[in-house]
């Protein structure tokens, strides 16, 4: 398939049609990122890569790196992971505290910002050195040692964290929580601030299109079984309140973030990073979501 030229052909009749989304503007190194950059990379398990646009330009990964941090975890604590947090779809913005109230301390699922940060307890007590053995997660699956955290954002992460930090003190009141708030609240905020482009993105997450064996160095980070699982999580979790409606149009696992990226996966197949930093009012990217959406159209290639 020519990948390449699909691409061009749907970004081009994207940018006949207004990009209505707003870039998010709770901190100010998103606010002032170029709304109008956009990027996409595709790779396939056989290790064959097709890119476009503003693929190789870092951008805050935010929010998807709830799935390698969950991967981390559930790799070490297997299904003992479930009895910490929940494994069913929010239906309410992922910073609500709402249900986390009704749920007592347990939240909804990893991917909403109380299990992500509940996740992050765990990996504090997991490891030794957390935020440097994240980073060394990342950059193996990868296969890049530039990737890093971004300091400024997450220390814009923390002067604008207030609900954030109201979510980890209401899941310690119900004991749901073991170690130091601002040990916990350091690394959540540190993998908010990830920067990867969308080659990056896309090579990371191809171990989940893999059966859990990252393709070109062999080695195994989840079983088969715990693969379908997460891939399984991304569909019905990865999209905020928005999941169904991705699934609906676009038809594959994956995950967004605030910075306008979105992976997807075809389990077996291939995964694909978009990025276009103007989100729609769910939060996640307006024309990631419509250009996506087209692909699976275009070439068939959904899993369903
Ligand atoms: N950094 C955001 C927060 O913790 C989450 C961003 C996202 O959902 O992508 O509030």
């Amino acid at each position: 398939m020519h990948y390449e030229k699909i691409f061009e052909e749907i970004f081009r009749d994207l940018q006949k049609k207004e990009d209505k989304g707003e870039v998010a503007t709770y901190i100010p190194e998103l606010a002032s990122v170029d709304p109008n950059q956009f990027g996409v990379y595709l790779k396939t398990v056989e290790g064959n890569g097709y890119s476009f646009g503003d693929a190789e330009k870092r951008f805050s990964i935010q929010s998807i790196a709830k799935v390698l941090s969950f991967v981390l975890a559930y790799g070490r604590l297997k299904s003992d992971v479930w009895k910490r947090t929940n494994l069913e779809p929010a239906g309410t913005p992922f910073n609500s505290l709402l249900q986390l109230e009704v749920d007592r301390g347990i939240p909804r699922n990893p991917f909403i910002n109380a299990g992500a940060i509940l996740i992050c307890d765990i990996l504090v007590s997991e490891l030794e050195n957390p935020k440097d053995e994240i980073l060394a997660f990342v950059r193996a699956l990868s296969g890049n040692d530039s990737i890093d955290y971004n300091p400024r954002v997450a220390q814009s992460e923390k002067e604008m964290g207030n609900r954030n930090y109201a979510m980890i003190y209401l899941m310690k009141s119900f004991g749901n929580i073991e170690n130091k708030i601002d040990t916990v609240m350091d690394l959540y905020f540190h993998l908010c601030s990830l920067e990867m482009n969308c080659k990056e993105l896309g090579s990371t997450f191809l171990f989940l299109a893999n059966n859990g064996v990252v393709p070109w160095s062999g080695e195994r980070i989840l079983s088969p079984s715990r693969t379908k699982r997460t891939n399984a999580l991304m569909q019905t979790c990865g999209f905020y309140d928005e999941a169904g409606e991705f699934t609906f149009k676009v038809g594959l696992p994956g995950k967004s973030g605030v910075g306008g990226g979105i992976v997807a996966v075809h389990p077996g197949r291939y995964t694909i990073a978009v990025w276009s930093p103007k989100l729609n009012s769910k939060g996640n990217s307006y024309r990631g979501m419509l250009f996506l959406e087209q692909f699976t159209t275009v070439t068939n290639l959904s899993i369903f």
